[in-house]
C-alpha cells in the first residue's frame, strides 16, 4: 500500500489505474479505524479493482474544539490495518493540502443538513459536505462507500452527488455492531468501563420503540418512553430520539412511509449516535 499526502501524486496514480481500465473506489474516514470501517473497505474491494482509503480528521466538521482535540489519531495502526486488508492507496493529506491558505468555499446541502445532527452541531454537515466533495474531486473515484451508521450523513452525500452531478456512485453499508449491540464508533474508546456497560441501552430503547410503533403504539408515546429509558439507564442527555422519513428525514407522526429511528445521546461526555430502520 502506498501512502500519499499530495493531490498531484494521488491524481497521477489514479490516472494510471484509469488508463488500464480499473474501477476505482474510495472509502473516506477520519481514522481510528475499527471493523466498521474495514467492512466498507471489503465492500469497496468487492465492487472495485483499486481501493483508496482516506484518513483526514476534518477540522471544519467539528463544532466543538475539545472534540477535535480529543479525536483519536492512530495513523500508524490504521495504515497497518489498511495495508493488511489489501488497500491500494492510503490518502492522508495534511490540513494545509485540503485547506490551503485563503481557502474560501463551503459546500452546503440545504434541508436535510439542518435537521437532527445539523440542529445540534451547527456547521458540521457543511464541513462534512465540503470535504467529501473535495475528496471525490481529488480522488476521481467512480464509487464511494459510506456507513449507514451515519444515516443522515449518507442522505446528505446522496443529495450532494445528485445536485452537483458528481460522477461517483454512492454505496451505503450496514452498521457494524459490538456483540452487545453498541454501534462501533471511534469515539467508543473514550467511554469508561462503567459507561461502556451502559452504552448498549441506547439501541435497546430504540428497538423497543420501533417494535412498539410497529405494534401500533402512537409514535409520540413510544418515543418519549424510549427517551426516558435512555436517561434512566444512565445517559446524561438525549439530544434527539426521533422517527423520520428515511430519505429526507422529515418528522413522521405515523409510520406511513419508509422510516428511520435516529438518536443522539451523551454518556459521560461522549456523544453517541445510532439509527435503525423501522
Ligand atoms: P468516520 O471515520 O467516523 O468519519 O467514519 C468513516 C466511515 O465509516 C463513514 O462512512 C461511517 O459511516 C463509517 N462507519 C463508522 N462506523 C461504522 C460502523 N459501526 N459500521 C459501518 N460503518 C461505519
Amino acid at each position: 500500500m502506498r501512502t500519499l499526502r499530495e493531490v498531484t501524486a494521488l491524481r497521477g496514480c489514479v490516472a494510471g489505474w484509469k488508463a488500464e481500465g480499473r474501477r476505482v473506489g474510495v472509502v473516506p474516514t477520519m481514522g481510528a479505524l475499527h471493523a466498521g470501517h474495514m467492512s466498507l473497505v471489503s465492500a469497496a474491494q468487492a465492487g472495485c479493482d483499486r481501493v483508496i482509503a482516506t484518513i483526514f480528521v476534518n477540522p471544519r466538521q467539528f463544532d466543538d474544539p475539545a472534540d477535535l482535540a480529543n479525536y483519536p489519531r492512530t495513523e500508524a495502526r490504521d495504515a497497518a490495518m489498511l495495508g493488511a486488508a489489501g488497500v491500494d492507496v492510503l490518502f492522508a493529506p495534511p490540513s494545509e493540502v485540503v485547506y490551503p491558505p485563503g481557502f474560501a468555499t463551503t459546500v452546503s446541502v440545504a434541508g436535510v443538513s439542518r435537521e437532527l445532527e445539523g440542529a445540534f452541531r451547527p456547521g458540521h454537515f457543511d464541513g462534512m459536505a465540503t470535504v467529501v466533495a473535495k475528496l471525490f474531486l481529488m480522488t476521481g473515484a467512480e464509487r464511494a462507500f459510506f456507513g449507514e451508521k451515519d444515516w443522515q450523513q449518507l442522505q446528505i452525500i446522496r443529495q450532494l452527488v445528485r445536485d452537483l452531478d458528481l460522477p461517483v456512485t454512492i454505496t451505503g453499508c450496514p452498521t457494524l455492531r459490538e456483540p452487545d449491540g453498541l454501534a462501533m464508533a471511534s469515539r467508543n474508546t473514550r467511554l469508561s468501563a462503567a459507561e461502556r456497560a451502559v452504552a448498549p441501552a441506547l439501541l435497546v430503547a430504540m428497538e423497543a420503540a420501533a417494535s412498539a410503533i410497529r405494534g401500533g403504539m402512537p409514535v409520540a408515546g413510544a418515543l418519549s418512553r424510549a427517551r426516558a429509558a435512555v436517561l434512566a439507564a444512565g445517559f446524561a442527555e438525549v439530544d434527539y430520539l426521533d422517527l423520520r422519513g428515511a430519505e429526507r428525514l422529515e418528522p413522521l407522526a405515523t409510520p406511513d412511509r419508509p422510516a428511520r429511528l435516529l438518536a443522539a445521546a451523551t454518556l459521560g461526555g461522549v456523544r453517541l449516535i445510532d439509527n435503525i430502520a423501522l
